[in-house]
């Protein structure tokens, strides 16, 4: 497997591309500023074809390149419902835009327990609402990898503060992450990547984070 993430846009929002060694085809996970033209050439170095875009949820830092990495790759997007309508209309979700985003037809919607298939790579979509409603983790258990979105950072968790947020869902999500294996590799939204047995406040989150 291919895996290469980059901090990128005015958050350093990581873009993440994973590639499937076998039959060359990969996916984008989110599309920070910077990222449309730089993640899809990075994807072409390493011999990857684009057949899907995911987000794991969509604030703008997250979405800032995806109308143009679309309009380049062609390549379907799939977001959680709940989280779909700031993705047609930037803005929609209340957080105060810094630049400005175009907005696109998400072209599926991601559901809980969904398992997407990219090559031989199998992604299992888990809704971790909490820092936004339709807040999802791809979690690719052959390869013991979690994408976690701005749900676990390490040692840390996302925003609650935010006009999406909804702490109580918080901790459930952050339940249901502690339970998968110590060694998992998680790449986070922002920031260095971690595992989750590294995050040992994970089954107490709401003790350490909830105030
Ligand atoms: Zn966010
Ligand atoms: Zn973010």
């Amino acid at each position: 497997m291919i895996v290469k993430f980059f901090p990128l846009g005015p958050a350093q929002t990581n873009g993440i591309l994973l590639g499937c060694s076998e039959t060359g085809k990969g996916v984008i996970i989110d599309v920070p500023f910077e990222g449309g033209e730089l993640l899809l050439k990075e994807a072409e170095k390493a011999g990857i074809e684009i057949v899907m875009i995911l987000l794991t949820h969509s604030h703008w830092d997250h979405i800032g390149d995806l109308a143009l990495l679309k309009r380049k790759s062609g390549a379907p997007i799939y977001v959680h419902q709940l989280d779909s309508e700031n993705v047609k209309a930037p803005g929609a979700d209340g957080l105060p835009l810094i630049l400005r985003v175009e907005g696109v037809e998400p072209d599926g919607f991601l559901t809980e327990g969904q398992v997407l298939e990219v090559g031989k790579l199998k992604l299992k979509v888990i809704h971790t609402p909490g820092h936004s409603p339709g807040g999802v983790c791809f979690y690719l258990e052959e390869e013991g990898l979690l994408v976690s979105g701005d749900t676990l950072f390490q040692g840390s968790i996302g925003r609650l503060d935010l006009p999406t947020a909804q702490p109580e869902l918080m901790w459930e999500s952050l339940e249901k992450l502690s339970a998968l294996p110590a060694e998992t590799r998680v790449l986070p939204g922002h920031g260095a990547e971690t595992t989750i047995g590294a995050e040992k406040w994970l089954k107490n989150a709401k003790e350490y984070f909830g105030g």
